[in-house]
């Protein structure tokens, strides 16, 4: 059986605007207990899957590329002396352009590292300092080029759009300047507001200027899945685009439902049946209880917690995932699955939003989201949660 893996790394050298992953600048100090950490929970998690081997694992953050290199060797070799690995795992990190220096490079494919997720979020400098990144925008678009010409088999970058005062003119061109960079992946993100940052303190207080508004997003997004599907990446997820056969095998395995071990603070795993496992978000106490300082913070109560998902949480669950992919949801295994919630309501809202344009039916008894439903997906799959059997 496949298994994935993921490492959560905290580490920011900064914080960016408009972030609220779990993330924090401690010192590099904290770094060589957060190593042991890890390490240690990779090897009491080595025996829940007995049967598997690792076909993805997956640095995310945070960012990852804060940590150096002989901290990445020590992770991986702990990784595989505990699992098995298929011969193709896909072993993806994340990088800022920033933590990019010459030689980092040839070390990462030494490792064994073969897919880079590079944090570029913009092209223009004005953007990327209103945001707080760290790197220009030829920075970035130098580091991918670099990732390419110096053998990284495959790549992948982030970029944000709806950004506060983008114009669809400005979005468009960053689309094109992305696109003629050497990726076989592509992020792309709406700019959220989320509560508790520092780009929605400046949102409120009228310091940056209005988001576009909502008309002017819509044809950025509609671009966004015509010039990728042009440019021969076309969408596979709400927020994704990839060549073929380069979609993150890692990201597919959580809309899928497959099973993953997560580790480090703020990590979740999933047994690919029913129970969900969730490390605390705090650097702090993970390492306190797996690399503690001292015996006595033997004493603290493990920092995660598990949670089992019931019959209706894993069928809200596989509406939400599948309805992201744009291979849809599939009404014969709902009704053979959940029985008891697909009813006549359902299929009448289905029919609805079929009629209106929001959804489509790629094979018969399948429906995805058009990509004017993706921009509404969060409304859609309320009204559908609503109209199941006994809600
Ligand atoms: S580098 Fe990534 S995780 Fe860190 S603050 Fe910026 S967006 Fe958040």
């Amino acid at each position: 059986m496949s298994l994935s893996l993921y490492i959560h790394v905290p580490f920011c050298a900064s914080r960016c605007s408009y972030c609220d992953f779990y993330s924090t600048t401690s010192p590099a100090s904290m770094r060589e207990r957060y190593v042991r950490a890890v390490c240690e929970e990779i090897r009491m998690h080595r025996n829940d899957f007995p049967d598997s081997s690792l076909s993805t694992i997956y640095f995310g953050g945070g960012t990852p590329s804060q940590l150096q290199m002989d901290e990445l060797a020590t992770i991986l070799q702990t990784i595989r002396s505990a699992y098995r690995l298929q011969e193709d795992v896909e072993v993806t990190l994340e990088a800022n352009p920033d933590d990019v220096y010459p030689g980092w490079v040839r070390q990462l494919l030494a490792l064994g590292i073969n897919r880079v997720s590079l944090g570029v979020q913009s092209l223009d400098d004005a953007y990327l300092r209103l945001i707080n990144r760290r790197h220009s925008a030829a920075q970035a678009q130098e580091v991918v080029r670099q990732l390419h010409s110096e053998g990284v088999p495959h790549i992948s970058i982030d970029l944000i759009y709806a950004l506060p005062g983008q114009s669809f003119d400005h979005w468009a061109q960053t689309l094109e300047a992305a696109l003629r960079l050497p990726i076989d992946h592509l992020s792309a993100y709406q700019l959220t507001y989320e509560p508790d940052t520092l780009i929605t303190r400046q949102m409120q207080a009228a310091t940056i200027p209005p988001s576009p508004d909502e008309e002017v997003v819509r044809q950025m997004y509609m671009h966004l899945v015509e010039r990728t599907a042009a440019c021969g990446m076309p969408q596979y997820e709400i927020s994704n685009f990839a060549r073929p056969a380069c979609h993150s095998r890692h990201n597919s395995v959580y809309w899928t439902g497959g099973p993953y071990i997560g580790v480090g603070p703020g990590a979740h795993s999933y047994d690919g049946h029913n129970v969900r496992r969730s490390n605390a978000p705090s650097l702090s106490s993970y390492v306190d209880h797996l690399a503690p300082a001292s015996a006595a913070a033997l004493i603290l109560p493990p920092p995660f917690q598990e949670e089992q998902l019931d019959e209706e949480a894993l069928l809200l669950e596989y509406l939400f995932l599948n309805l992201r992919r744009v291979e849809g949801i599939n009404l014969t295994t709902l009704q053979l699955r959940w029985p008891a919630y697909i009813g006549p309501t359902f299929r009448h809202r289905l029919q609805q939003f079929l009629s209106a344009g929001h959804l489509y039916q790629p094979h018969p008894g399948t429906y995805a989201l058009m990509p004017q439903g993706m921009l509404i997906s969060d409304y859609i799959i309320s009204e559908l949660a609503a109209a199941l059997a006994g809600s």
